[in-house]
């Protein structure tokens, strides 16, 4: 049994503060309630408790902040040089490291993330992936082309290609890491002088209101950044659809995904994809099992499993195998369950009782059809969403468990011999995901060759989703549609024009 802290130690004082306002819809620089007036609770997945209400936005709201966004992007935001938009982004970096015990612990509050892994977020992964981003603006280069189109002769012509922002974005985010999320869709839109209107999941709209706030104090021009709160169905389908939105951006589930490319159609507006995954680690005997048991136990529970690359599916070779699985399993009983707030709490709830359903759903399956349950399995008595890490061994390809994404803390493990390589490398990719994966071994040709045979957007060796600010990350097969991060990050935000002037 996992171990347990008591119920919710209180934020800080900033904090409660953001909790007791009377949050609106952040359009054009201004809060705005929601034109029908509706509202919705927002839960403490921790202690099932309602923290604060938020505005549901719907298709009318969606219509004002696309007005706003694309008000700004034709008006005072296309003034704006390259080097003073690169500002701005710095700006914004400097105001969440200057806010980051208060935004932490909104995330932990509107997520139920451990304290340590939200404090992170806020003060590296954040502040560093605007960083990266601020320095982007004057760089951002055509070029020229020699051509000679209609007969004209060198020096009767000069073509050259231009880099235009795409225009109004609307981005459509989900609940397992809201910051970051927000983070990867705001931060190329103000590199390359796109506007956006940001629609964050129903489940933890807090921290988006919050760096609106920041933004609009860093500098960022009114419509540029704006925020509409609400459901799926209804503001999100709204923006997906919207005639006036040039390009959407879109994290979360492949089903969602795949009804944000119908919605999108009807414009034929850009659409960029970040969806699920269920990421293989692969571990051969001569790997440095001290570095195996922990990463292979973080590459599942990090974000209690509810994370796109999540390591979920573990294989390891048959000679380390009982080893590998009695150190993860060790570490899963050890880990302390508990209120993200509380310092001593290592893993937190679910975002929600459908969420633990779900996690609950897909267990029995594993149990129903053969697996082998070594650690967790249920759901503690105590208030919040909380699931225990859970380990299934002797698991094979075609069980529910092994197929699905399951956005939970549940590893599947198989074994595999001396002269299974092929097999191996077959099932990795024997799903319909491919986005993320892992290798772990001592043999450098050997991880190489598995890296060129797993189909996905990101592998790592001896480390599992090796995330970086300047390293493309994005999905392969129903894991996605074109790379966010780095410089390819930029691409889906911008549009080349070619230019041929004679004279
Ligand atoms: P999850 O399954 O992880 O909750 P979803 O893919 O359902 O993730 O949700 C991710 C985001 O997509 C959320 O902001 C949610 O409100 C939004 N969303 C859900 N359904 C739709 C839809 N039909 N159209 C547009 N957005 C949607």
């Amino acid at each position: 049994m996992p171990h347990m802290t008591p119920a919710s130690p209180s934020p800080g004082a900033a904090t409660r503060d953001f909790l007791t306002q009377e949050h609106g819809l952040f359009i054009g620089g201004k809060w705005a309630t929601a034109l029908a007036g509706k509202r919705f609770d927002v839960f403490d997945p921790a202690t099932g408790e309602r923290i604060a209400t938020a505005a549901a936005g719907e298709a009318a709201d969606i219509d004002a902040a696309v007005a706003a966004a694309r008000a700004a992007f034709n008006g005072p935001w296309a003034k704006f040089t390259a080097a003073e938009r690169g500002k701005v982004i710095w700006k914004l970096a400097e105001l969440i490291e200057r806010h980051a015990q208060e935004l932490a612990e909104l995330e932990v509050l509107d997520n139920g993330q451990p304290l340590a892994v939200a404090q992170y977020v806020v003060n590296h992964i954040v502040p560093e992936f605007f960083r990266y981003y601020a320095g982007w603006p004057t760089k951002i280069e055509g070029a020229t082309i020699p051509t000679s189109p209609q007969g004209r002769r060198p020096g009767e012509v000069l073509s050259f290609t231009l880099r235009e922002p795409l225009g109004v974005v609307g981005a459509i985010t989900p609940w397992n890491a809201p910051l970051p999320m927000l983070m990867v869709k705001l931060a190329p839109v103000l590199a390359t002088g796109c506007t956006l209107v940001l629609k964050p999941a129903e489940l933890t709209p807090l921290t988006a209101l919050r760096v609106a706030q920041l933004a609009a104090e860093a500098g960022v021009p009114d419509g540029v950044f704006n925020v509409v709160t609400g459901f799926g169905e209804t503001a999100g389908a709204a923006l997906a659809a919207h005639p006036g939105v040039d390009k959407i951006a879109f994290t979360g589930s492949t089903e969602v995904g795949r009804s944000i490319v119908r919605a999108a159609a009807g414009n034929l507006k850009k659409v960029s994809l970040e969806l699920g995954g269920k990421s293989p680690v692969i571990v051969f005997p001569d790997a440095v099992l001290e570095q195996v048991i922990p990463g292979a136990a973080r590459a599942c529970f990090f974000l209690q499993g509810q994370n796109c690359m999540a390591g979920t599916r573990l294989y390891v070779h048959e000679k380390v195998h009982d080893r590998v699985v009695d150190g993860v399993a060790r570490i899963a009983r050890g880990m302390q369950l508990g209120h993200g707030l509380d310092p001593a709490s290592q893993f937190g709830p679910l975002i929600s009782a459908e969420q633990r359903e779900r996690v609950r759903g897909f267990v029995e399956a594993g149990r129903r059809e053969g697996g082998e349950l070594v650690c967790g399995g249920t759901a503690p008595e105590r208030p919040g969403w909380f699931f225990e890490p859970t380990v299934f061994a002797r698991m094979h390809a075609d069980m529910t468990p092994v197929k699905n994404e399951i956005f939970g803390p549940v590893l599947c493990v198989q074994s595999f011999g001396d002269d299974e390589l092929e097999r191996v490398a077959a099932e990795a990719n024997a799903t319909i995901y491919g986005l993320s994966g892992s290798v772990w071994t001592r043999d450098i040709g050997l991880a190489m060759q598995m890296v060129r045979r797993i189909d996905s957007g990101q592998v790592s060796v001896n480390m599992h989703a090796a995330l970086d600010p300047a390293m493309p990350f994005g999905g392969n097969r129903q894991s996605g549609w074109g790379r966010e991060f780095g410089k390819e990050g930029l691409e889906p935000y911008l549009k080349t024009k070619g230019v041929s002037v004679a004279w």
